[in-house]
């Protein structure tokens, strides 16, 4: 067999990068599962040839797989254990634990701030944005602000142990009736957080031992789960409904009957469609008699503001919100009539909503202010950086705070092959990469955490977990992360 001439160029150009010791550097910002899957990927592929330091603002690792999805879907963190074999891999190979060449993970360092993106330009061949999104849209209207309106961001990180939303204290034991605004599967996932029982549903989960205890003292009994769009536009999967749906204790007061058939008017209905309509219809009222706590579902309304409750003025008395009509086309707008949901809480779930980093107008890396999202093909951006390095992300980052962790998997090995391929065609220059940057945190006094350190919060997190039957209780405070560490 005869090779063409391009592959023979590319296998000789892997062989003497084999043998150079400027092996191509690579830095991942963010620890979430779109960074560990590309690292993966990336190491599957160049088992050796490869550098990948990994830089994390939590002394933590796994971003939203540790501090966003529900306690009670651990089979979703089941990643963690891949990400885990994955370093434990990585360091055997190099023997020496925290000294493994192909791969690092710097907690604790946020990049920005510790170590400047500028940095990671000048010393590394390729620069991967990972970092997800890291704030939440804001519905833009008056009272948003208001203490009896909680965003879902701050309200999931508190339940998860985010130690930076632990001074949330959501006063559940003195409201009867939420409004969750939005209807994605984060919402569907505080609809089980509220009304689920405590004992039977979230004791024995990783849920913090506050939110356990906050909602063993729960007062809430009603939850309405309100979007601007019909029933069949309804962003939560089937999946997630059907779940909810099967509780025993709560019941599922449904919908409104008549908007409902309205909106069904004339429509075909696709397999997911039909699918969650006979989900609704089958478990409308199922449980009306014996459940103590009820949701239901709320279509076809803007919420346009609040009023206070004049008795407690830090929470809420009701939403007020515009009605949304339909036409004969099936078409949606405002009208001008108003209404309104009693509710003394109000959780906005409208989705997550990725930032620029403070350095990228200066270094004029380019960002989609507007979807939240750095502009991308293939996880590839369109970035000349003066040094000849190369700038790529994934997850959320990239795709606009959208997809799950298996959409996560998929871009992930696109983006690998990108990088693999790029790295081919690259001059790999001498740059300094980890040694540099270990010498700028030492000299900044940055206390990072590495992968052993890691490997011990998670131990002792495991041991607090063993008091009280959980899988594991998250320590929720820096601090005392690092206090762990010093013992
Ligand atoms: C409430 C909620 C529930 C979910 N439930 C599910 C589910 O049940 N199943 C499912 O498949 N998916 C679920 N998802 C989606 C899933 O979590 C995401 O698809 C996935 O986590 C995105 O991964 P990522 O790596 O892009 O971002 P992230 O997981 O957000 O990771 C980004 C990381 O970057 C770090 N970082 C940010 N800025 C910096 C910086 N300047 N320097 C250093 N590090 C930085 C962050 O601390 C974070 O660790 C859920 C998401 C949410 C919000």
């Amino acid at each position: 067999m005869v090779l063409p001439l391009n592959k023979i160029t590319n296998l000789v150009a892997r062989q003497v990068r084999f043998l150079s010791t400027n092996v191509p550097k690579i830095a991942i910002i963010g620890s979430g599962p779109s960074a560990f899957y590309t690292s993966i990927n990336l190491l599957k592929q160049n088992p050796k040839n490869l550098q990948i330091d990994m830089f994390e603002q939590n002394p933590v690792p796994f971003g939203l797989s540790r501090y966003g999805v529900a306690p009670d879907h651990p089979e979703v963190k089941n990643c963690q254990d891949r990400f885990e074999e994955f370093v434990q891999e990585q360091m055997s190979l190099n023997k020496e634990p925290n000294k493994n060449k192909n791969f690092k993970f710097f907690g604790k360092v946020k990049i920005g701030k510790d170590i400047h993106l500028a940095e990671l330009y000048k010393n590394y061949h390729s620069v991967v944005y990972a970092y997800g999104s890291s704030a939440e849209n804001q519905l833009g209207i008056p009272g948003e602000d208001h203490s009896g309106v909680i965003n879902s961001k701050k309200f999931v990180g508190w339940y998860n142990g985010d130690p930076s939303c632990q001074n949330l204290n959501p006063p559940l034991d003195k409201v009867r009736n939420v409004t969750i605004i939005g209807n994605g599967n984060v919402a569907i996932d505080i609809v089980r957080i509220l009304l689920a029982d405590p004992e039977t549903h979230w004791a024995n989960t990783d849920i913090t031992e506050t939110a356990l205890n906050t909602l063993k003292k729960s007062t809430v009994e009603n939850v309405v789960v309100s979007a601007r769009r019909g029933f069949l536009e309804s962003k939560f999967t089937n999946k997630e409904f059907k779940e909810v749906l099967e509780f025993k204790d709560i019941n599922f007061d449904g919908w409104n009957e008549e908007l409902f058939e309205k909106l069904l008017d004339g429509k075909k209905l696709g397999r997911v469609e039909k699918r969650r309509l006979q989900l609704a219809k089958k478990h409308t009222n199922n449980n009306k008699d014996t459940a103590k706590k009820h949701w239901r579902l709320d279509y076809l309304k803007t919420p346009v503001g609040f009023k206070v409750d004049s008795n407690d003025p830090t929470l809420l008395k009701e939403t007020i919100f515009q009605k949304r009509i339909i036409d004969e086309e099936g078409n949606i707008s405002d009208s001008k009539e108003l209404t309104s949901t009693d509710n003394e809480l109000v959780i906005t779930s409208i989705g997550y909503k990725g930032e620029p980093l403070p350095e990228f107008q200066k270094l004029g890396v380019p960002f989609d202010s507007k979807r939240g999202m750095i502009p991308n093909i293939d996880g590839k951006i369109d970035f000349a950086d003066p040094h000849g390095t190369l700038s790529y992300c994934t997850g959320w980052i990239a795709n606009g705070s959208k997809g799950n962790i298996n959409t996560c998997v998929m871009s992930s090995s696109i983006l690998a092959d990108v990088i693999n391929s790029d790295l081919q065609e690259l001059k790999i220059t001498d740059k300094p990469g980890r040694e540099e940057i270990e010498k700028l945190l030492e000299n900044r006094n940055v206390r990072v955490t590495t992968w052993s350190d890691w490997l011990r919060i998670q131990a002792k997190e495991v041991l607090l977990g063993q008091e009280s039957a959980k899988p594991f209780e998250k320590i929720t405070d820096y601090n005392k992360m690092l206090n762990v560490l010093r013992d």
